[in-house]
């Protein structure tokens, strides 16, 4: 199912197959990601090493089997080419909702600031509505290309297996929700974002970018919107509905 609510462009589907992909930690200071190391053969996690870690080691004064299982060939070889750097893969099917960021919302050049706080709101008004717990309701921005164009899509989704209907409610009650977070955000004393609005113990990564002054104006432009679903074509399909 979809609806257009004014300029926004919203998706409802079921039993939607997501695939997450972990790349590894990001560090808050510089932004660089740090990946996950495993060793292919034993499947052992490698820890990252500091330069003069992996300097000692070349020198022999520090064992590099360490991570290793006993019986891998790679314990005694640090450039191993078993050793490698992997990204971690979680498939889930659930429910889904995709908001289509309008691209004048995505060329702002507080964009991060804004989809983190956008996602955040939305979560805020699905918390205060249906009494959901902070992590039921999961988010990700996709980003793909159209007439050689970024575009960017919020994806929320069900972190239940099978989802858990949340999300159908969300969907049709989208401006609701909106007015609710809108609300809270406009009574709350906070300047920016505070433990009583956005933040989160979840998305302590995030907090310098939330600002709810961001979003009033897409929460308030969604809460005044009428609700106007379309059902889905007709598909033929024989497994578990895609719409
Ligand atoms: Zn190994
Ligand atoms: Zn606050």
């Amino acid at each position: 199912m979809h609806q257009q609510l004014g300029r926004w462009k919203i998706h409802y589907s079921h039993l939607r197959e997501i695939t997450i992909f972990n790349r590894g930690k990001v560090d808050p200071h510089t932004g660089k990601v740090e990946s996950f190391t495993v060793c292919l053969e034993c499947g052992s996690w490698i820890r990252q090493r500091s330069v003069q870690e992996e300097d000692e080691e070349r020198a022999g004064y520090r064992s590099s089997s360490a991570d290793h299982l006993y019986s891998c060939s790679a314990r005694s070889d640090i450039e191993s080419p078993h050793v490698q750097m992997v990204d971690l893969k979680v498939q889930l099917q659930g429910d889904a909702v995709e908001i289509e960021v309008p691209p004048e919302i995505v060329a702002r050049n507080n964009f991060e600031g804004w989809v983190e706080t956008f996602q955040q709101a939305l979560k805020l008004g699905l918390q205060l509505e249906f009494y959901i717990g902070p992590r039921e309701i999961e988010s990700f921005v996709e980003t793909f290309q159209e007439d050689g164009r970024e575009r960017k899509t919020v994806v929320l989704y069900d972190t239940m297996p099978g989802g858990t209907g949340y999300l159908r409610k969300f969907f049709e009650n989208l401006p609701q929700i909106a007015m609710r977070a809108l609300h809270h955000l406009q009574n709350d004393t906070c300047a920016t974002a505070c433990y009583s609005c956005l933040k989160e113990f979840w998305n302590q990564h995030m907090h310098g970018l939330l600002n709810k002054q961001l979003v009033s104006h897409e929460l308030e432009e969604l809460a005044l919107a009428k609700v106007n679903i379309t059902p889905s074509e007709p598909q033929l399909l024989t497994g578990p509905s895609a719409t």
